[in-house]
C-alpha cells in the first residue's frame, strides 16, 4: 500500500520517540509499503521561535541570540544522541544542524539590529523547526539501514502564488508527483510539514498546524490509499474521556461530522486541513504512535448512516456569553451587522448565536479572554445612537451534541433537552445549525460535566452504556 504519514510535534518530542518513528515506519517498510513522511517541528520549537523572534525585535540584545542558540543546538543535539545510532550518520546530521543554525542566528541578528519583525521575517523564523526535525528523522531511519531523502515543501513542489498566498493545487499535484513518484520506491521520503514557498523561492508556512494540511496536499497528490496522522491519542472519542471515563473511540466519522467535532473543541485534528484530502476522497486516519496495531479513527468524505443518531459529544469551556439586549434594537436593520463588524475588527470568532424573534435579545458566544475589550468596543459602537444593554456571563460552556444521524429525525433535541430537564439542569441558550448536524446549547459551567454525562448515557456513547 502507499501511505503519507505525518508526525507531530509531540510525538517528535525527544531522541527516544523519534527512534520509535523510525522503527515504526521501517516496520511498514519492510512489510513491502511505499511511505512518505511529513513531520512538524520537535515539540514546542516553533513556538519557542517566534516567541524569541517577537523578543528580539523588541529589545535590542545579541547576547539573548546566542543562548537561544545554544538552546535549540541542545535540544537537538540530544535528540541526534539517542534517535541516531550509526556514528556516520550522527556527525553528518550534526553538521546539517550546525549549518542551519547559523543560518538562523543570522536571521535572528538582523532581527535584533532593525528592531522589527515582518510577517516575512515570522515564515523564515517558524520554518527553521521543521528545517531542524527533518534531517533528524531521515537519520534515525537511515540509521536503520533504509534509505531515505530530505526535502522542504518548496522543494517538493507546494509553491504559493505570490500576491495572495494561495495554493493551485492541481499544479502544486503535478510538482509533488514529478517529484516525490521517481524516488518512492528507493527511498523514504521525509518532507518539512507546514513550509511552503513562493514563486520567487521566499518562504511562506502554511499557518499553524499547517503540517496536516501538507500531509493532506501530498496525500492527495499521490492519490495514496490512506494519509495517517499519527497522535499520542486512539483517536477521536465519543466525548472527553476525562469528563466521560468510559467514553468510546470513533472507528469511523465523515469529514462533517468531524468537522462540526472540532469546531467545538474537539481537538484532535483541524479539519480544514484534511479538506483536501476530503475532495480527493483519500481516506485519512487518526492512529496512535504507541499502538500501532490499534485501528484508530478513520475520517471519510462520504456521510454515513448508520444507527448511531449522536456520534459524539464534546464541551467549550474557557468561553463567554455575551448578551446584547434593549427594545432599540426592534425593528432597526443593522444593529447585527455593527455587533459582527465589532469583533471581526478586534479579530473576535464567534462560536455560537442565537437571537430570539421578538428582536430584543441577541446572545454571542465568544473566547474568555475577548469578552471584555468588545464589552466596552460594544458599548462605544451604539453609544450615540441606539440605548443598548451589553451583559455578560463568564461562567458559562457550550455543549455541543454532534452526528448526521440526526438529520430529519423527529425528537433528538426533545430527548437531549428532556434528559437535562430531568437532571434539573437549566439551558443557558440553544443553537441549532439548518444543516441538523449539531445541536449546540450553553449551561452554566458547574453543570457542563454533568451535562455531558448525562447525555452520554442517553445516546448510549459510553462503553458502559
Ligand atoms: N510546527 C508547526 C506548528 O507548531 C506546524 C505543525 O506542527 O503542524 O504550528
Ligand atoms: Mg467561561
Amino acid at each position: 500500500m502507499k501511505f503519507v504519514m505525518k508526525f507531530g510535534g509531540a510525538s517528535l518530542a525527544n531522541g527516544e520517540k523519534i527512534r520509535h518513528v523510525a522503527q515504526l515506519l521501517k516496520k511498514y517498510h519492510d512489510d513491502g509499503n511505499e511511505i512518505v513522511v511529513i513531520v512538524s517541528a520537535l515539540f514546542g520549537v516553533t513556538d519557542k521561535l517566534i516567541a524569541n523572534a517577537a523578543k528580539i525585535s523588541r529589545k535590542d540584545k545579541t547576547k539573548h541570540i546566542d543562548e537561544f542558540i545554544e538552546s535549540i543546538k541542545e535540544l537537538h543535539y540530544d535528540a541526534i544522541a539517542v534517535a541516531i545510532t550509526d556514528k556516520n550518520i550522527k556527525k553528518e546530521t550534526i553538521k546539517i544542524i550546525d549549518d542551519k543554525l547559523k543560518y538562523l542566528k543570522r536571521a535572528f541578528i538582523g532581527i535584533c539590529y532593525l528592531g522589527e519583525l515582518s510577517t516575512r521575517s515570522i515564515d523564515y523564523i517558524s520554518s527553521y523547526g521543521e528545517r531542524l526535525s527533518v534531517p533528524i528523522v531521515n537519520g534515525a531511519i537511515r540509521s536503520l539501514g533504509i534509505e531515505s531523502g530530505s526535502y522542504t515543501g518548496g522543494e517538493i513542489g507546494i509553491i504559493v502564488n505570490n500576491s495572495k498566498n494561495q495554493l493551485e493545487f492541481e499544479t502544486i499535484y503535478e510538482r509533488i508527483n514529478a517529484k516525490l513518484n521517481p524516488v518512492l520506491k528507493s527511498e523514504i521520503p521525509v518532507i518539512a510539514g507546514f513550509i511552503a514557498e513562493n514563486k520567487d523561492g521566499i518562504v511562506k508556512t502554511l499557518g499553524r498546524g499547517g503540517s496536516d494540511f501538507s500531509a493532506s496536499i501530498v496525500g492527495s497528490a499521490l492519490k495514496v490509499d490512506e494519509i495517517i496522522l499519527w497522535k499520542e491519542v486512539h483517536g477521536i472519542m465519543t466525548s472527553d474521556p476525562k469528563i466521560v471515563p468510559d467514553a468510546k473511540l470513533i472507528p469511523k466519522i465523515s469529514y462533517i461530522e468531524a468537522m462540526e467535532l472540532s469546531y467545538f473543541g474537539a481537538k484532535v485534528l483541524h479539519p480544514l486541513s484534511i479538506e483536501p484530502a476530503i475532495k480527493k476522497k483519500i481516506p485519512v486516519r487518526v492512529k496512535n504512535i504507541f499502538e500501532p496495531d490499534f485501528d484508530g479513527t478513520l475520517i471519510v468524505s462520504n456521510n454515513i448512516h448508520d444507527k448511531d443518531v449522536v456520534r459524539a459529544i464534546s464541551l467549550i469551556d474557557e468561553v463567554s456569553l455575551l448578551n446584547i439586549s434593549g427594545v432599540g434594537m426592534f425593528g432597526v436593520p443593522g444593529v447585527i451587522a455593527r455587533v459582527f463588524t465589532v469583533l471581526a475588527n478586534a479579530g473576535v470568532n464567534i462560536i455560537m448565536i442565537s437571537q430570539g424573534s421578538s428582536e430584543a435579545n441577541i446572545s454571542i458566544v465568544i473566547d474568555d479572554a475577548y469578552i471584555d475589550l468588545i464589552i466596552s468596543e460594544i458599548v462605544l459602537e451604539f453609544e450615540n445612537d441606539i440605548p443598548l444593554k451589553v451583559t455578560k456571563d463568564k461562567d458559562i460552556s457550550v455543549i455541543a451534541v454532534v452526528g448526521l444521524g440526526m438529520t430529519g429525525l423527529p425528537g433528538v433535541s426533545g430527548r437531549v433537552f428532556s434528559a437535562l430537564g430531568n437532571n434539573h439542569i437549566n439551558v443557558i441558550m440553544i443553537s441549532q445549525g439548518s444543516s441538523q448536524h449539531n445541536i449546540s446549547f450553553v449551561v452554566k459551567e458547574k453543570d457542563a460535566i454533568n451535562s455531558v454525562q448525562i447525555l452520554s448515557n442517553e445516546f448510549k456513547l459510553g462503553c458502559n452504556s
